[in-house]
């Protein structure tokens, strides 16, 4: 699985010049900002983390190859992607050009500075730079790519023709992904992706979350207990609850109710996931460790084979956590019991081990671990090494980059070998 990041992009541009930075020193910081909140959701790591910036002569490759095609024409240093010589342009998202051409209406304005472009609807996959903008030298002149080729070129410098599943967020279907249709589809021939997953989008309080409306919560704020509506940190599996129990396709509304609803909710199976089995009385036949509940499993295991429906497989692992719940009720207070010790320790790995699927850990690595993940600065370190050996100085300086941002500072020794240590 990668997860690339787009580190040459107008709004990085924009940022830098607001600060009178670079746009990498922008990037890093968001992307080690990114790395901090994702491990404290307990997000898994990807296998790889490939940047636009280190693509740029793949990205060279794939534009010229569509020039050569005559699916793109250069105007003054830029170079747009011509979408009427692509039969298929909207498949994805659904739309037609001409419906879309009726709707842009007057979009082509001689005055307006797309008036470049042939069509309305062409976009841009290299733009010249303007003075003073960062750029890299290419055939068309000096520049920078457009966002759309970036990922093009990335998905095939690293993982071929066509992938299994891309994913995103909804609202990247168009432009964004029907543009990377159009540019690999039209050069190799075959779908880039046999699936698509797209995530719905966040709305608060049945609203759209945006810059103007000032209704943004970053996960931090709600770590940090920095969320005015809920002046206390949030257990960070409250925050993978509340986003499980919608499905992914679907808006994910973030209200105060629904975020207690979830902590609420977390606490029911944290219990369960942390019984106290010394006081359980459990007979002297050990029952079979390991052993799961075959019923629970397959009814979770069939929500999640249908697109992912996470909420019926969470009602599976509640039902669990319940029922782990009032046997140790009866155990402990009552002197009862409606399960056999043998169901009790099938029920109590089955919530831990289908909790363990969904990422939901009732004992979290601390801030401080996760500050510095020893096994993520080996992996890094590997990349790092490789990155070397095969002479591509500009990433293994990111990756050394990237672990100084996370604190950790590196001795490269005189054998090859680094070493590293806290700054
Ligand atoms: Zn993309």
């Amino acid at each position: 699985m990668y997860r690339t990041f787009t580190d040459i992009d107008d709004k990085i541009l924009n940022r830098a010049q607001a600060e009178g930075s670079t746009m990498q020193s922008v990037g890093d910081r968001y992307i080690a900002a990114y790395f901090r909140d994702i491990r404290r959701l307990n997000i898994l790591d990807a296998d790889e983390y490939p940047r636009v910036t280190e693509h740029i002569p793949a990205i060279h490759q794939l534009i010229q190859a569509l020039e050569d095609k005559g699916y793109a024409y250069a105007v003054d240093g830029d170079v747009y992607y011509n979408v009427r010589q692509f039969a298929e342009y909207g498949k994805l998202s659904g739309r037609q050009l001409e419906q879309m051409q009726a709707g842009a209406g007057g979009r082509v304005d001689p005055n307006d500075p797309e008036f470049k472009k042939q069509y309305p609807f062409d976009f841009a996959l290299w733009k010249a730079a303007k003075p003073g903008e960062p750029a890299w030298e290419s055939p068309w002149g000096a520049g920078r790519p457009g966002w759309h080729i970036e990922c093009s070129a990335m998905i095939q410098a690293r993982l071929g023709d066509a992938i299994d599943i891309h994913g995103g967020g909804g609202d990247l279907v168009f432009p964004h992904h029907e543009n990377e249709i159009a540019q690999s589809e039209v050069l190799t021939g075959q779908p880039l992706a046999r699936y698509w997953l797209h995530n719905g989008m966040v709305t608060v309080n049945g609203e759209k979350m945006s810059k103007s409306l000032g209704n943004f919560t970053t996960i931090r704020d709600l770590l940090d207990g920095n969320w005015s509506d809920y002046p206390q940190p949030l257990d960070s599996m409250a925050i993978r609850l509340f986003v499980l129990q919608a499905h992914y396709r679907k808006p994910l509304d973030f209200t105060k109710d629904a975020i207690i609803a979830a902590e609420n909710g977390w606490q029911t199976l944290k219990e369960g996931l942390t019984l106290d089995w010394q006081r359980l009385n459990l007979s002297s036949q050990m029952p079979i460790p390991g052993e799961l509940d075959a019923e629970s499993v397959n009814r979770f295991q069939t929500a999640m084979d249908d697109d992912l429906n996470t909420a019926a497989g969470l009602a599976v692992l509640f039902e669990l956590g319940k029922a782990l719940k009032r046997e140790f009720n009866l155990r402990c207070y009552q002197g009862s019991s409606e399960l056999t010790d043998r169901q009790l320790q099938q029920y109590s790995q089955t919530l831990t081990h289908l909790a363990q699927v969904l990422g939901l850990d009732a004992q979290p690595a601390s801030i401080a671990e996760l500050e510095i993940d020893v096994g993520w600065v080996e992996s890094l370190l590997q990349q790092r090494q490789q990155a070397r050996q095969k002479k591509r100085y500009a990433e293994s300086d990111r990756i050394r980059n990237e672990l100084q941002a996370m604190g950790i500072t590196l001795i490269d020794q005189p054998d090859g070998q680094s070493r590293w240590h806290r700054s």
